[in-house]
C-alpha cells in the first residue's frame, strides 16, 4: 500500500478504498438471486471476465454483503423470494456506504413499467433472463468501465492540478473526519501550515513557471514524509499536512525535517538562489474544549504567522491551552 500522500493510490478516504482496489485488482460484482441456477449461470458466463463474483441467495445476505465488500456492481433479481428487488434496490441506494454501488436488476419479467421504475429508483441497467450471453458480459462491462470513470473523476476533482497533492477541498474533509476520529478515541492529532517565504519576489525575479516548479518540488518534499501524514495544498504558495495520532512535538520534528530539506535544495540553473518556508504546528492541545477543526487550523496559522515575523525559515508551535497528549505515529 503506496503512502496516503500519494493521491493516484489513496487509502483512507471515502473513495480511497474503491480507488486502490480498481487500481490493483479485479471489480467485484455481487449476485443477488435466490436461484442456485441463475448463480451457477452467472459463474459460467461471467468467468473470463476480469472481475471477482460473488453471490447471495436472499435480500438479508444480498445487503450485508454489499456493505461489507463494498463491489463495484450488483446484479439483482427482482423477485426474491418473498422480498421485493425494488425494496432492495430502495435500501441500498438509501445507505450512504451502498448508495454508489452500480446496480443492474435481472428480471425474467421485462415489463416496460418494471424497467422504468428500476431505473427512476437509480439503477444504471436492466438484464432479461433468460440471458443472451454476449448481452449479459456487454452490459457488465459497460457498467464496469463506467463506474471506474466515476471513481476515477471523484479522486481527481480532489487532486490539485498543479502539484498532485490532494486540494484543498480533500484538506477540509479530511480534517474534518480526522479530527472527529481523534476526539472520539482520545488521540493526538496535528496540523502543520507551511507557506513558501517571498514567494511573490521569487516569481517576479526567475518568473511564474519557476515558481511553478518550485511549488511542484516543495509539494513532492512534503508527500515523500511519512505514509501516515496527508500532505495537501491549501491555496497558492501555503500547504496543510494533516498528521493523525501525532503530537505537537513530533510534528514539531517532521516540520523540521521539511524546512532543513528545502532550505538545503540546489536549483537548477540558479545555483546561489535559497528557497526556504515558514511552519506553524498545532495540536488538539492548541485549541479549547468545543474547538472545531477550524480552530487548529487557525492555531496552526497563528503560530505561522508568528514563524514569519520572527524572520521566516523557522518552526513555530501553537500555544497549548489544553493539557498535551503525548503520543508519536
Ligand atoms: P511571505 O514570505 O510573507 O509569505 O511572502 P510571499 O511573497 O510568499 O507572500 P505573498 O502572499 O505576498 O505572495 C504569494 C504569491 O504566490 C503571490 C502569488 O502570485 C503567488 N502564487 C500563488 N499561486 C501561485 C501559483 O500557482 N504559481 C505561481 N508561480 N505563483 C503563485
Ligand atoms: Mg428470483
Ligand atoms: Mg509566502
Ligand atoms: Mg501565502
Amino acid at each position: 500500500m503506496q503512502s496516503s500522500n500519494d493521491p493516484s493510490n489513496p487509502s483512507e478516504q471515502p473513495n480511497q478504498a474503491d480507488q486502490s482496489r480498481l487500481d490493483e485488482g479485479r471489480p467485484r460484482v455481487l449476485a443477488i438471486d435466490d436461484s442456485d441456477l441463475i448463480h451457477k449461470l452467472l459463474r459460467i458466463r461471467l468467468q473470463h471476465e476480469r472481475l471477482e463474483l460473488h453471490g447471495a441467495m436472499n435480500a438479508e445476505d444480498g445487503l450485508r454483503l454489499a456493505r461489507e465488500l463494498k463491489p463495484e456492481l450488483i446484479l439483482l433479481d427482482i423477485e426474491l423470494g418473498d422480498v421485493d428487488g425494488f425494496d432492495v434496490l430502495s435500501k441500498l441506494k438509501g445507505d450512504a456506504e451502498t448508495r454508489n454501488i452500480a446496480v443492474i436488476f435481472i428480471s425474467a419479467f421485462s415489463e416496460p413499467a418494471d424497467r422504468v421504475r428500476a431505473l427512476d429508483l437509480g439503477a444504471v441497467d436492466f438484464i432479461t433472463k433468460p440471458f443472451e450471453m454476449n448481452e449479459l458480459t456487454a452490459r457488465v462491462r459497460s457498467s464496469l468501465r463506467l463506474q471506474a470513470a466515476m471513481k476515477m473523476l471523484a479522486v481527481r476533482a480532489q487532486i490539485d492540478g498543479l502539484t498532485g497533492l490532494w486540494n484543498r477541498k480533500y484538506f477540509d474533509a479530511r480534517l474534518d473526519g480526522e479530527f472527529a476520529e481523534a476526539r472520539r478515541h482520545g488521540k493526538p492529532l496535528s496540523l502543520i501550515m507551511t507557506d513558501i517565504d517571498k514567494f511573490k519576489s521569487l516569481n517576479d525575479g526567475y518568473g511564474h513557471p519557476f515558481g511553478d516548479s518550485v511549488l511542484e518540488e516543495f509539494a513532492h518534499l512534503l508527500a515523500g514524509g511519512r505514509a501516515s501524514d496527508v500532505a495537501c495544498r491549501y491555496g497558492g504558495e501555503e500547504f496543510g499536512i494533516v498528521l493523525p495520532s501525532t503530537d505537537i512535538e513530533c510534528a514539531r520534528d517532521v516540520a523540521e525535517r521539511f524546512r532543513e530539506k528545502l532550505a538545503a535544495m540546489k536549483w537548477p540553473r540558479h545555483d546561489d538562489l535559497r528557497v526556504t518556508a515558514s511552519f506553524g504546528v498545532a495540536d488538539l492541545s492548541c485549541i479549547a474544549a468545543g474547538g472545531t477543526p477550524k480552530s487548529i487550523v487557525e492555531a496552526a496559522d497563528q503560530a505561522l504567522y508568528r514563524a514569519k515575523h520572527g524572520g521566516r525559515n523557522r518552526v513555530e508551535l501553537g500555544t497549548c491551552v489544553e493539557p498535551r497528549l503525548r503520543k508519536s505515529a
